[in-house]
């Protein structure tokens, strides 16, 4: 048996928040992870943090304020936004990152064009909320870099570096700009030397880097995170949280929390019971790839259960959806690459199994997936196609396929990517009707030219041009598909992770279903129900909250005001 002040189960953005947090309050804590490896879906992410008045987007001129971040929240969730939570996340957020970066090596920077994902709303910004990481030297790490959970394989570049969001533009541009190419010649040429010594590339961008930086932080104030370790069971006397039994390399281990336990498993997304109870279409037995990784089982929220703490089911969508390809590798297998954002590029579009389009390609991935189910909902699979045209391709990539001169040959022979130099030859390959194909694409084409959208409006606000090319004009997100060959990929629903979750308070602490806490136990991450209620605000809507109430769940725990 061991003692410590705080447990906390669970190694992703929620976790580390609480267990940093805990430590500069003074206590003793023990992190615990199930996977062989930490960073959960955050080490996937794009490490983006949805915090509404920051100091980064004030130094930009950027005004904001928690009531107009408040007025967005409520048109966003309507009577499903908690109140409690949603006042509880804005008093708290700034102060939680402005420990995160004075107290650990974290470091962010606002972009000042990325709009929330529904700009025209009442309290939505134009920019500033969502803050980007700054990338982070893995070396930093030393043999602890070996621990730390890598990217999807399908979004790294060959197999092992990293892009982030900051390096796109560069990427996109370097067939033709001096810089540019400079920018992505250096990259590859650390990388290169990289791979000398390690697995993969050293450059961390993203939440790789939110992480690395957390888990030094971490390291460097002797907080002990133990791997291979499942959280099995709560202990419980009298009603209260007194620790948990740790499944630590096999071997029952009991592991007593004076403070209490801290849920931060990371939600259910690995979880195909759990999807079938709350994902509709997975109910209805349509397709579904859930791009987290699969320690995510919904372990954190059976714990929760079990000591009492009740589920909040009132949200507008169970996971937060987005697009996914399926890339199939040498095995046979497939990984999901998860599109975020080409789809709003101009030259895309995309097409149901008629060969038509059903939604705006420039709206956000947690609105696409909606539209998408329910355009297929008479027919036998939940599907669309993604196409675009020769220069559109070269020029962005499609996928998990970079742009030019990275090679499509290898993705054309394994089938990822399909390919015509006629549209009746690619209705063809795909299995849609010609001249409906054809009808589209002509309407597309002649509207394109204008800048103009009649059908679905791609491009007509701030947040789908953020999606586009600013270099393209007179509609960011809109250009004739023209050039053969042209291209189709298949997209089906999946999701980032869920946002159904333990019901908590304001204070991170998880409530029985009459609205008691459970002594003891917090819930943070996507652990605990969502703050946004099921709907998706922007970007890093989730992550942002999960640094909040892991910093909220620690101060608490430790007697102070948060
Ligand atoms: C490709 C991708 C991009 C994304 N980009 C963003 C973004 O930019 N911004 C944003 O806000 N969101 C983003 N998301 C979503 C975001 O990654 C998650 O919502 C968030 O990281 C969840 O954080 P967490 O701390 O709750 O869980 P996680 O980071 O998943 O960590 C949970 C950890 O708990 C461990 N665990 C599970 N069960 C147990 C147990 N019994 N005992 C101990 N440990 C356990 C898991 O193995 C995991 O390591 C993205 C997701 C993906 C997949």
């Amino acid at each position: 048996m061991i003692e410590v002040d705080l447990l906390v189960a669970g190694s992703g953005a929620a976790g580390f928040s609480a267990a940093l947090a805990a430590s500069h309050a003074g206590l003793s804590v023990l992190m615990v992870e199930k996977e062989p490896q930490f960073g959960g879906s955050t080490a996937y992410s794009a490490g983006v943090i949805w915090i509404p008045g920051n100091r980064h987007g004030r130094a930009l001129g950027i005004p904001d304020s928690k009531q107009e971040a408040l007025t967005y929240l409520q048109h966003e969730a309507g009577n499903r936004l908690n109140l409690e939570l949603a006042n509880a996340f804005l008093d708290n957020c700034n102060p939680a990152v402005e420990f995160i970066e004075s107290k650990t090596h974290v470091r962010y920077e606002a972009v000042p064009i990325w709009a929330d994902y529904h700009p025209t709303k009442p309290g939505a910004a134009q920019g500033g909320r969502s803050l980007l990481p700054l990338p982070f030297d893995g070396r930093r790490l030393g043999r602890r870099f070996a621990d730390l959970r890598a990217p999807i394989k399908t979004m790294m570049a060959f197999g092992g570096m990293m892009l982030g969001r900051g390096d796109l533009p560069h990427v996109f541009k370097m067939t033709r700009s001096v810089r540019s190419a400079l920018h992505v010649a250096g990259m590859t040429a650390r990388y290169a030397v990289d791979r000398l010594g390690h697995a993969r590339g050293t450059r961390l961008t993203n939440g790789n880097a939110l992480i690395a930086a957390l888990a030094l932080s971490a390291e460097e104030r002797g907080i002990e995170l133990w791997l291979n370790s499942p959280v099995v069971e709560l202990l419980l006397k009298d009603g209260v949280v007194a620790g948990a039994i740790v499944q630590r390399d096999g071997k029952r281990q009991e592991v007593r929390a004076r403070r209490g336990v801290v849920l931060a498993c990371g939600g259910f997304p690995a979880d195909d019971e759990l999807k079938r109870r709350y994902y509709g279409h997975v109910r209805e037995g349509r397709q579904h790839r859930s791009a987290p990784p699969p320690g995510n089982r919904g372990d954190g929220i059976r714990l929760g259960r079990q000591a009492g703490g009740a589920l909040a089911e009132d949200v507008a969508y169970a996971a937060a959806w987005v697009p996914v390809s399926l890339v199939p590798q040498p095995d046979g297998s497939t990984l999901p690459f998860p599109h975020f954002y080409e789809r709003g590029k101009p030259g895309y579009i995309t097409v149901d199994a008629s060969g038509r389009r059903f939604t705006n390609e420039s709206a956000s991935y947690h609105d696409f997936v909606p539209a998408l189910v329910e355009a297929c909902r008479d027919r036998e699979e939940t599907m669309c196609w993604l196409i675009c045209d020769h220069r559109a391709i070269r020029r962005y990539g499609m996928g998990a396929i970079g742009p030019a001169p990275l090679p499509l040959g290898p993705h054309l022979r394994n089938g990822y990517l399909l390919s015509a130099r006629t549209w009746p030859e690619l209705a063809a390959l795909i299995g849609v009707d010609a001249w409906v194909l054809h009808n589209t694409i002509q309407r597309v084409n002649v509207n394109a030219a204008r800048g103009e959208d009649p059908d679905f409006g791609k491009g007509t606000d701030a947040y789908h041009r953020f999606n586009g090319d600013p270099a393209h004009q007179p509609n960011p997100c809109l250009a004739p598909l023209e050039r053969p060959p042209f291209y189709a990929m298949k997209l089906i629903p999946g999701d980032i992770g869920t946002f159904l979750g333990l019901r908590v308070d304001g204070r991170a602490r998880v409530l029985d279903s009459s609205g008691v806490p459970i002594r003891n136990l917090y819930a943070a991450g996507n652990d605990m129900t969502s703050v946004m209620g099921g709907a998706y605000p922007g970007a890093g809507i989730t992550i942002g909250p999960a640094l909040t109430f892991g910093y909220i769940a620690a101060r608490h725990a430790a007697g102070l005001s948060a």
